[in-house]
């Protein structure tokens, strides 16, 4: 077992909870770890266009098992090796005992890796199978959370769902679970993907009306292809505008043109979210820039915050 980060140098820098606690927003691209050498290829080509924006942090997400899961770890490790960036670590709990939660927090704790996003995960193979809990593990993120908090000086991120969990069995439910998840120490949370942003307007408005402030960073998922409705269906239970689904089905076969609707619809969103007060953005990027970055560009007055923000010393 790694030894304790308590005893690590203390080197303080601004985490998501200074990014979002002190008026600035936080704009973030996510990744997830590659299978194959030509994957690879294809994520540090994106990194590396990412890097110039200047992002307040990357994250990379992790893996369902084994060596996916190792795979997490060194791009994780990567990236805060050979990059200027900020990575945030996905943790995922399921399928681990406690001892190797704490393991993985320790090697990240070694890499200088300081901000955790702290997650449940779900049964592997079947996302809506039963969920199990490792005989000596957590059942609930909440648990990862605390544990995070207990190791050192780590930022925690959680999950948030704008149309509630899927396996919750109502909203009471699911915001109390939630707001323990946040008393249990998260700075902030960042959102499974959605396409209507009165679901996350609303989801707000439930969190403030249980007493509960924490920044929620609404994720984009920029929808430019037909083709990709059914997994984001098989990944969320998001509902798809029948709208922007049927502008995606005409331009089915000229990829430019649902490219630039994809990007037209989520830079929409995006933008209404800002006005709304969101604290930021977090861009999924499936290991590509290309989408994401126009957005990202379409909303000039945030890239400027976004490296004033950037500039802030580590
Ligand atoms: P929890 O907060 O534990 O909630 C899960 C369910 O349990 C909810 O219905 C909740 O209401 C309920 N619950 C919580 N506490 C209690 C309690 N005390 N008693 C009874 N019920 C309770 N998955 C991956 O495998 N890898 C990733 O990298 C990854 N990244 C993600 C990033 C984001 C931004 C999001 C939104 C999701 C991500 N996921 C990832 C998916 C996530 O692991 C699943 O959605 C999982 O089902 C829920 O995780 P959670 O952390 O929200 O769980």
């Amino acid at each position: 077992m790694a030894p304790e980060t308590a005893d690590r140098p203390h080197h303080p820098r601004p985490g998501p909870r200074a990014l979002t606690g002190d008026g600035r927003r936080s704009f973030s691209f996510e990744f997830f770890p590659p299978k194959t050498e030509a994957g690879e290829r294809t994520l540090w080509n994106a990194i590396r266009r990412i890097e110039a924006l200047r992002p307040s942090f990357v994250s990379v997400t992790y893996g369902a098992g084994g060596s996916s899961r190792d795979r997490t770890i060194e791009v994780t490790k990567r990236i805060a090796a050979e990059t200027t960036l900020r990575p945030v670590a996905h943790l995922t709990a399921v399928g681990h005992s406690v001892a190797e939660l704490r393991h993985i927090i320790g090697q990240y704790a070694d890499a200088g890796i300081r901000d955790v996003l702290a997650l449940r995960g779900d049964p592997p193979g079947d996302p809506r199978g039963e969920w199990v809990r490792h005989p000596e593990g957590f059942a609930q993120a909440s648990e990862l959370v605390t544990l995070i908090r207990e190791l050192g000086d780590f930022t925690v991120g959680v999950a948030a769902f704008p149309e509630r969990h899927p396996r919750s069995a109502d909203w009471d439910s699911d915001i109390r679970h939630f707001v323990a998840k946040c008393r249990a120490g998260a700075d902030y949370a960042i959102t499974q993907m959605f396409f209507h942003v009165d679901d996350y307007l609303r989801l707000r408005d439930r969190l403030v009306a249980a007493g509960c402030t924490t920044p929620i960073i609404p994720e984009i998922m920029p929808a430019t292809d037909v083709r990709q409705i059914r997994r984001f269906a098989e990944l969320s239970d998001a509902r798809f505008p029948e709208e922007l689904a049927r502008r995606l089905e005409a331009a089915r076969d000229q990829p430019g043109e649902g490219h630039r609707i994809g990007v037209e619809y989520a830079t929409v969103m995006a933008e209404r979210l800002l006005a709304e007060g969101a604290p930021g953005l977090h861009y999924i990027t499936l290991n590509r820039s290309t989408a994401t970055t126009e957005i990202h560009q379409n909303l000039g007055v945030a890239v400027q915050e976004d490296r004033a923000l950037a500039s802030t010393p580590r």
